[in-house]
C-alpha cells in the first residue's frame, strides 16, 4: 500500500474507532444510569435523530424503560409518523404529555395563534405553556432524565457534561449520553441499525421542533439555525434546557 493510501486508510480507521468508542460510551452511560435509577428515570423524546438513537439503545437495555414525549399541539405531521414508527420498532411505550388546555385556550384567545413571532417574551410564554409546564409534570417523581443534547448543537450548550445535576428542574440528575456525537455519528447509527427517522431530515431539516418555529436549513448553516430563526443564537432554547440560558433567571424562562 502506498504511503498516501496507508494514511487515508488509517484516518478512516481512526474515525471509525472514534465512532465505536462513542457508541460504547453512550451505551455504558445509559446502562449505569438505568441500573441506578429505573423506574425513576425517563427519556424526553422529540423524535429527533438523537432520540431515535437513544430509544434504540434504551430498548435493548430495558424494554420497559420510560420514555415520554410532549405533544405541544404544534408538531409536524412527520413527527407523529416518526413517533409511531419508532414505537413499533423499539417496542417502547411512549407516555404523551399535553399542555393544559385552559392555558392554550387563554393564550390563543387573547394573543392569537402566532404570538410567539411578536417578541421573545411572547415566545417564552408559548414555550412555557406548551413545553415547560408539561415537562415539569413529566419529570415529577423522577430522579433522572435522559436527553439527546449534544455539545455541537448550540452556543448555549458548550458547557454540557455527560452527567449533571439539573438545578432548573428540582435538582434531578440529567444524563446526556450523546454529548460528543456529531451528525455523521447519528446518521451512521440509524443506518446501521435500520432505524426509522423523521422524513423532515430528507426535506432539509437539521433540528426537530414545533412546525411554525422550525424550518429547513441551507447547506453551511448551523444545524439549529432553523429553530426560532428570527431570534439571536444565544436565545435559542425553549426552557426545557433552561440551565444553558446563561445569565438569565430560570424561573422566568421555565
Ligand atoms: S416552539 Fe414555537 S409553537 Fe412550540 S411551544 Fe415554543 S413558541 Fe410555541
Amino acid at each position: 500500500m502506498a504511503d498516501t493510501e496507508k494514511g487515508e486508510h488509517m484516518a478512516g480507521k481512526n474515525k471509525s474507532d472514534a465512532y465505536l468508542a462513542k457508541v460504547a460510551k453512550a451505551d455504558q452511560i445509559l446502562r449505569e444510569a438505568i441500573e441506578k435509577f429505573h423506574p425513576a428515570i425517563t427519556l424526553a423524546s422529540s423524535f429527533s435523530l438523537e432520540d431515535v438513537v437513544l430509544m434504540d439503545m434504551i430498548s435493548k437495555i430495558r424494554p420497559d424503560a420510560r420514555v415520554f414525549a410532549i405533544d405541544t399541539g404544534r408538531l409536524n405531521e412527520e413527527t407523529y409518523q416518526c413517533a409511531e414508527l419508532v414505537r413499533a420498532v423499539t417496542g417502547l411505550k411512549i407516555e404523551w404529555f399535553f399542555p393544559r388546555f385552559e392555558d392554550v385556550q387563554k393564550l390563543e384567545q387573547e394573543k392569537g395563534l402566532f404570538s410567539f413571532r411578536n417578541s421573545l417574551d411572547n415566545r417564552h410564554e408559548c414555550c412555557n405553556i406548551r413545553k415547560v409546564e408539561p415537562l415539569l409534570r413529566a419529570l415529577k417523581g423522577q430522579k433522572a432524565w435522559i436527553t439527546g443534547l449534544r455539545r455541537e448543537q448550540n452556543v448555549t450548550r458548550e458547557d454540557l457534561k455527560y452527567v449533571e445535576i439539573d438545578d432548573a428542574h428540582r435538582s434531578i440528575t440529567k444524563i446526556n449520553p450523546l454529548l460528543e456525537w456529531d451528525e455523521k455519528d447519528l446518521k451512521r447509527y440509524v443506518e446501521e441499525n435500520k432505524l426509522p427517522y423523521s422524513s423532515l431530515y430528507d426535506k432539509g431539516y437539521t433540528s426537530i421542533g414545533c412546525a411554525p418555529c422550525t424550518r429547513a436549513t441551507e447547506p453551511g448553516e448551523h444545524p439549529r439555525a432553523g429553530r426560532w430563526w428570527w431570534e439571536n443564537a444565544e436565545q435559542k432554547e425553549c426552557g426545557l434546557h433552561v440551565d444553558y440560558f446563561k445569565g438569565n433567571d430560570a424561573s422566568v424562562k421555565a
